[in-house]
């Protein structure tokens, strides 16, 4: 049976996955990338360039690389490439015939058949464009799928009843939060909201925007509208941001960014995540309101979802994940590849539309939050014990999650780390997974030594602690390997929260059965 490839043809990146043994699984490259740069370009010697070398070229020749066509698809706009006007879909499809060699090469079989995932609110124009894309790549179009359709997919335990799930795609260029019902075979978009101008390349900019003031700060020079500079800042920028998802605080050294008279310029700063959060802060919450705006359009409640699924490179952002948290408290937010489960979900598609077995898709969480035993003092009182979460259960794996500490007294020597897992705020409740110290820390008052503490669970069930104190780099570790650690997989706590659930029920109506006086409504 020939195979039948699923495509999400993103903003930014795109990604071609198949599936084998009824699993699905994202094709990467000959040098193990899974993401394709969606960029096109020609170079100097007129030579075609497609994905991460037309993205490398961009800052030196913007006007022979095409980046983000999928915003004009549809359109009737045209886009000059090798002194050749073409249209938006003769572009995509450059991108979708990369994506085919790749599959054919790593499949070693012709590659004729694809389901193309678009967003919920591309219009039919939009949906043609892309399907035409397809057909010029010399792939027939199966099915154009919507991307949080495709997402849901991957989640999706295809049960009995009917489940509601709110898709929140926070991408590189867009943003956008769907409302799916999922009953049986049928899959249904109750609603849609979104910003096509809402992305981790804002983020970017900002980000770049302070590496400039900070650059123009240390050597009092203005910062020239250079593209080749503003394309170096922009670059430290999102590598800057992404490490900011896992870790607290990021080093930046450019070196030779500028230079003055003579001498070169270089840019050496720190970045705070918590700096960095503020300055997102205020767009994240337009995503709150779009959430809102998408339940109302659907006229449901956060009650009425059955689970929240994270999707888009930029929802990897701890912020974002605690932000939709809070907003839909109570609902089950589930995470899990953000980048691949659109294209994962296409290629389980492919599968059901080409009659393969489609194996029930797993994803694996932490079944317990894993956290440290902290210490706080209030005016009357020394509270010791506190658990602190660092990894909250139901995350999906694997997870890096870290968080600032500080120390309490001043010139603490020594800062002890106890780590345990459970739900229970008083740490000694919970269970001990093991201890660990950090020594030598340098004598400052209490509060002014940070200890940033990271912890690292892998797919094989291991989790790895490590504390260092920020200042002068020391470190120290801790590897807790599976023996200690269950794991559950989803279906197994889908599985367990149906039990509860009807113990609950059962609870209840034996309650209105033994004691009607409770029940009866009081005058
Ligand atoms: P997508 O359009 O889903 O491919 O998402 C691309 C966006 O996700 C880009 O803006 C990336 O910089 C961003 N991104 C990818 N990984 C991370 C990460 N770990 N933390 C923050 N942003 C990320």
């Amino acid at each position: 049976m020939a195979t039948v490839v699923g495509i999400d043809l993103g903003t930014t990146n795109s990604l071609v996955a198949a599936l084998e043994d009824g699993q699905p699984w994202v094709i990467p490259d000959e040098a193990g990338e899974l993401l394709l740069p969606s960029v096109v370009g020609v170079n100097a010697e007129g030579q075609l360039l497609v994905g991460q070398a037309a993205r490398r070229q961009y800052a030196a020749a913007p006007e022979r690389t095409v980046m983000s066509i999928k915003r004009q698809m549809g359109s009737d706009s045209l886009v000059p490439l090798a002194e050749k006007d073409c249209r938006p879909q003769d572009i995509s499809a450059l991108i979708l015939r990369t994506l085919k060699q790749r599959a054919e090469a790593a499949l070693g079989e012709t590659v004729e058949q694809a389901v193309i995932t678009v967003p919920a609110y591309f219009t039919d124009a939009q949906r043609q464009a892309t399907k035409e894309a397809g057909e010029i790549a010399g792939l027939e179009v199966l099915q154009i799928l919507n991307e949080p359709t495709a997402a849901a997919l991957v989640f999706d335990k295809r049960g009995e009843e009917s489940q509601r799930l709110l898709v929140y795609d926070l991408g590189g260029g867009t943003f956008d939060v769907s409302i799916v019902e999922i009953t049986g075979p049928v899959t249904e978009v109750l609603a849609s909201h979104g910003n096509n101008r809402l992305g981790g390349d804002d983020f970017d900019r900002q980000l770049q925007r302070l590496l400039a003031e900070r650059l123009e700060q240390a050597h009092g020079v203005a910062v020239p509208r250079d593209m080749a500079v503003e394309a170096r800042l922009l670059q430290a920028a999102e590598r800057a941001k992404i490490a900011l998802s896992e870790r607290t605080r990021v080093a930046v050294r450019e070196a030779y960014l500028l230079s003055q008279g003579e001498s070169p310029l270089h840019l050496e700063t720190e970045l705070l995540r918590e700096d960095f959060e503020a300055m997102i802060r205020p767009l994240l919450r337009d995503t709150l309101t779009a959430i809102d705006r998408a339940l109302a359009d659907a006229r449901l409640k956060p009650g009425d979802l059955d689970r929240v699924i994270l999707v888009g490179g930029s929802t990897r952002i701890p912020l974002v994940q605690e932000l939709v948290e809070s907003h839909l408290d109570g609902v089950a937010v589930s995470s899990f590849e953000p980048d691949r489960c659109v294209a994962l979900g296409a290629a389980l598609q492919a599968g059901v539309l080409n009659g393969e077995e489609v194996e029930t898709f797993l994803v694996d969480v932490t079944p317990h939050s894993l956290g440290i035993a902290t210490a706080m003092e209030t005016e009357t009182d020394l509270i010791t014990d506190i658990f602190s979460t660092i990894i909250p259960r139901n995350t999906a794996i694997p997870v890096t999650r870290s968080k600032l500490y500080f120390t309490m007294r001043d010139n603490q020597k020594v800062v002890r780390v106890d780590v345990s897992q459970g739900e229970n705020v008083n740490a000694r409740e919970n269970v001990p997974l093991g201890n660990f110290e950090v020594e030598g820390l340098p004598q400052q008052p209490a509060g002014d030594v940070a200890i940033e503490v990271q912890f690292s669970f892998d797919l094989n069930g291991i989790l790895t602690v490590s504390a260092c104190e920020t200042s002068s780099g020391r470190q120290e570790q801790l590897v807790v390997n599976n023996a200690s650690l269950h794991r559950m997989a989803s279906h197994e706590l889908a599985q367990s929260r149906t039990e509860l659930e009807r113990l609950f029920a059962t609870l209840a109506a034996e309650a209105q059965v033994e004691g009607p006086d409770e029940t009866e409504p009081r005058g």
